[in-house]
């Protein structure tokens, strides 16, 4: 990875050495049971599923989230697009969920451990490439340490090309609907030998980008048929109102939208707490008890923190026993939630105020550590105390009512030092890891 800040065209390579790293990763593939580690693939499609009827439920995604969108100046803006978008109608018929749904293995007292839902990242869920690459990485070192059993059980993953493919599915679909609707009749036999992709800021689209009558979108007169949002889940991502006016070009375009802004909604942790609500996942699957009961399996207790009785119960609660809990506001991108002594502190100032309803409260995970070396560029190598997340990478395509593609496209392990409450590869704490099933 290059520093993108200090770019020159006249480097010469020995001064490249401080400007390239290499993606942190423990140095041995964390045992993982088989059974946890199945059991949250076979639920992926499930969730793919969920996510996407949420997405399809303006009554359910209004219920849930209007406490928190009169205190959560970000939640509230995205909620105004999504608003404009059910006022105008749906431009677009195609849609495309590329998402991860996030787990650690919480050790039971009776030893055994239990699959428990982290959260669930429905916009930019990253890692799908470089997830890719690690299974050789960790089939090197097990070799070369003499462990060749091991370094054979090593799991292919390539979560890259099964995102890429629902990609290109979601861009083919766009092109034979235009075919249909004539329009330009070479547009998908052209296309289709190569897809052409484009990187642009929300300034680049507010600068270049418009829509047709028919709503097209053309950014820098090239006519887009998918935008995969890499960017644009956090606050500071929005640097100007220039940067929501793109969104909002994009979202009211007849492009794919990946993802569109009500299964970006899908994804506040504020959804992932009401879904814990008794009846709520019997709501999206009325006739399917095995599936809810496969999807309810993977929640921990999820409390709200709205205005009235429940709500100062979870107060209560919090600040009786603060270790137990994770306290999360509508954030995302890792180092946003709040642990131990700090729960009591932003508790106590925000109990009696409406502010409180911007966070949810959640169970602690206890994962069971593992020792592993945490290979950091800059740190010494150490043996340390780890804790695991494992994601599971899900893409579906869907057209009007029909499901063209629902899968689950592979797996990701990070690992972290105990130490740290908090994880993400991003934030600078968790590194890459591979399951080695036992
Ligand atoms: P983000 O959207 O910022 O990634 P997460 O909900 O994934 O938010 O939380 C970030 C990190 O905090 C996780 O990767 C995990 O390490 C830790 N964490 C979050 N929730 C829990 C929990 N309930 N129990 C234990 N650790 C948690
Ligand atoms: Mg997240
Ligand atoms: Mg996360």
């Amino acid at each position: 990875m290059l520093n993108k800040t200090k770019q020159n065209k006249n480097i010469k390579l020995d001064s490249l050495m401080p400007l390239v790293t290499y993606a942190p990763f423990t140095l041995f593939p964390t045992p993982v049971p088989k059974e946890d580690f199945f059991q949250a693939v076979a639920v992926q499609t499930h969730y793919n599923t969920l996510v996407d009827k949420i997405s399809r439920d303006p009554e359910f995604l209004q219920d849930a989230l209007a406490s928190t969108i009169t205190v959560d100046d970000f939640t509230a803006k995205l909620f105004k697009i999504h608003e404009q978008i059910l006022k105008e109608g749906r431009s677009q018929s195609i849609v495309l969920g590329l998402n991860r749904s996030d787990y650690m293995l919480d050790q039971r007292e009776d030893g055994m451990s239990s699959l428990k839902q982290i959260e669930i990242n429905t916009f930019a869920a990253s890692f799908g490439g470089l997830s890719s690459r690690t299974p050789d990485v960790h089939r090197h070192i097990l070799k070369v340490a003499g462990r060749l059993e091991e370094s054979q059980r090593i799991m292919d993953n390539n979560p890259a090309a099964g995102l890429a493919a629902a990609v290109a599915k979601a861009w083919e679909l766009y092109g034979s609907e235009r075919v249909k609707r004539k329009i330009k009749p070479n547009f998908f036999c052209l296309c289709s030998r190569n897809i052409s992709t484009i990187r642009k800021r929300f300034e680049d689209v507010w600068k270049t980008g418009s829509l047709d009558q028919d709503k097209r979108l053309f950014v820098n007169g090239q006519e887009v048929a998918v935008v995969y949002f890499r960017n644009g889940y956090m606050p500071q991502n929005y640097v100007s109102e220039q940067a929501w006016d793109a969104r909002l070009l994009m979202e009211r375009s007849l492009a794919v939208k990946c993802p569109d802004i009500s299964t970006h909604l899908a994804g506040t942790k504020k959804v992932q707490q009401v879904l814990t609500r008794p009846g709520v996942l019997e709501r999206f699957f009325p006739d399917q008890p095995q599936v809810v009961e496969q999807i309810r399996a993977t929640f921990t207790g999820l409390y709200t923190l709205d205005m009235g009785p429940e709500g100062d119960k979870t107060v209560a609660m919090a600040l009786a026993s603060p270790d137990r809990f994770v306290l999360k506001p509508q954030r995302e991108g890792g180092g946003n939630n709040i642990y131990g002594s700090e729960i009591c502190q932003v508790l106590e100032r925000l109990k009696e105020s409406t502010e409180r309803m911007a966070y949810i409260l959640m169970d602690k995970i206890h994962p069971s550590p593992a020792h592993n070396f945490l290979l950091t560029q800059g740190t010494p190598l150490q043996i340390s105390n780890c804790l695991s997340e494992l994601g599971v990478f899900g893409a579906y395509v869907r057209q009007g009512e029909d499901m063209v593609q629902n899968e689950c496209v592979g797996h990701l392990l990070r690992t972290k030092s105990s130490n740290h409450p908090d994880g993400g590869v991003a934030a600078g704490v968790a590194v890459l890891d591979n399951p080695l099933l036992v």
